[in-house]
């Protein structure tokens, strides 16, 4: 396979390119959009005109430096041997292919995807998405034989993206549903992926059918699939192997996955929770569940909130604490289908822990939610801060309300455990108060053993952005 034609280097060895907004030339999709997408489908031969690069919508030449686009990528395949089921898993291969070009760099999935295109790329000459298209096609019959035609086809403006956006929604929708109809208890074969090691080197993903992959775009039929037509891919089967501890779905196979593909730097986990042994996380989930400890519950935020969540952390600032491949107790990726799972963090108390979550998840989970739980966790619209958001939970008598005592009882247990043992304060150390901090009316750090080496701290108050009246 040859790239001469294309006037930029292409491979592997770009992946993780970051674009930093000032490089950038364009920016496709992303949170500045209401409506983006990319999808693939299998198609019968006769459908397809192999090698074809529509755009409907300006080229890349046409867009003016500096701006911000819709963006649909349909990619349209086919080959005797391809079954509806690939589908999921050819789309994800988007994120990976488009990263392969050096001056792309391509985030996230379904509706949430996110490219920028460099300045340095379009100088070069890569000014139009017929050449990445021609990139697409190309790597995707390259690195995946079974497919033996290809089209691509790119929508880049608003009234152009609006009806196959719609036809994505349905589609993922209609994926979602089904995955939602087989639990763990009904396989015994797990998958595992580690597409996302070229960004998280320590990351897999395990995915059985109660907990689809956090980016949401593979569930378990998918896996399945993908390993099956191509079992030394990045998709894999995981043999469950014995069940240590049913709650947390710990299994003695996905521990000695786990131990092998992060090279030895994680041995364990806890399929659900998020809390201990949590799931590794990329970069590519979409949305968080972080504990709050103030309310003894957890909140659940996606990649599209553009405000701060209930902690005062937006979406951005707690990704960097969750991603990269590590494990993060109080900070787990998630996909919304996993929110509806049975088994959701059950080990950690489940969905009745949840106490706040944006609007915009609660919209969409909320139909499959338990009637009487759903008014009871709040939203934006409801609680700005912490405080507030006690006297809520305490307003609609939300289930987490009973934990406070028992909670409150096992902090000041431990905290007499640890001053009985002797502990130690070093001179210059304190017990540090800061006063406004998350809208919690001030919270207490204590630093237990730990040495910290810093030149400076900063901490700051971020504020909810108010809505203009
Ligand atoms: S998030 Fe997981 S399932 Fe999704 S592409 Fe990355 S490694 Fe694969």
């Amino acid at each position: 396979m040859s790239f001469e034609d294309i006037p930029v280097p292409i491979g592997p060895v770009y992946e993780g390119e970051r674009i930093r907004a000032k490089q950038m030339y364009v920016e496709l999709g992303g949170p500045k959009m209401e409506k983006h997408f990319e999808l693939c489908r299998v198609k019968s031969a006769k459908d397809i005109k192999d090698g074809q690069i529509t755009i409907h919508g300006p080229d890349l030449k046409d867009m003016e430096e500096g701006s911000t686009h819709p963006i649909g990528i349909l990619v349209e395949v086919a080959g005797p041997e391809l079954e509806v089921d690939l589908e999921a898993v050819f789309e994800r291969r988007i994120h990976e292919f488009c990263n392969f070009v050096n001056g792309i760099m391509h985030l996230n999935q379904r509706y949430t995807n996110w490219l920028r295109i460099s300045k340095t790329a379009v100088e070069k000459g890569f000014n139009s998405f017929q050449l990445l298209g021609t990139v697409l096609i190309r790597l995707y019959k390259a690195e995946l034989p079974i497919i033996e035609q290809a089209q691509v086809t790119f929508y880049t403006n608003e009234k152009e993206v609006e009806k196959p956006y719609e036809m994505a929604i349905g589609i993922y929708d209609k994926r979602d549903e089904r995955a939602r109809t087989i639990h763990d208890d009904d396989v015994d074969m797990f998958y595992g992926c580690v597409l996302c090691q070229s960004f998280a080197p320590t990351h897999a993903c395990c995915i059985t059918p109660d907990r689809t992959s956090l980016c949401g775009s593979i569930n378990w039929f998918d896996a399945r699939a993908a390993a099956k037509v191509d079992p030394k891919g990045p998709l894999f089967e995981i043999p469950p192997g014995d069940c240590l501890n049913e709650l947390a779905g710990e299994y003695t196979g996905i521990n000695e996955m786990i131990k092998k593909r992060s090279l030895g730097e994680i041995d364990r986990i806890y399929l659900f929770s998020g809390m201990e042994f949590p799931h590794t996380s990329c970069g590519c989930f979409e949305a968080i569940d972080f504990y709050i400890p103030e309310v003894n519950g957890h909140g659940i935020v996606d990649r599209n909130y553009g405000d701060v969540a209930i902690n005062g952390l937006p979406f951005t600032a707690m990704a960097n604490q969750t991603g990269g491949g590590k494990q993060m107790p109080g900070f787990n990726g998630i996909s919304i289908q996993y929110i509806v799972s049975p088994k959701y963090q059950q080990y950690d108390g489940g969905i009745e822990t949840i106490v706040w979550m944006n609007k915009g998840v609660k919209d969409r989970v909320g139909e499959f939610l338990p009637k009487d739980l759903l008014p009871k966790i709040a939203t934006e619209e409801e609680v700005i801060d912490i405080n507030a958001l006690k006297q809520w939970l305490q307003d609609v008598n939300h289930p987490i309300v009973e934990t406070w005592a028992e909670a409150l009882a096992e902090e000041e247990e431990e905290e007499e455990e640890w001053e009985a043992e002797g502990a130690m304060v070093p001179m210059g150390t304190v017990g540090m108060t800061i006063p406004g901090v998350g809208g919690t009316g001030g919270f207490r750090v204590i630093l237990k053993n730990c040495k910290i080496h810093a030149e400076a701290i900063i901490i700051k108050k971020i504020e909810p952005k108010r809505k203009k009246k």
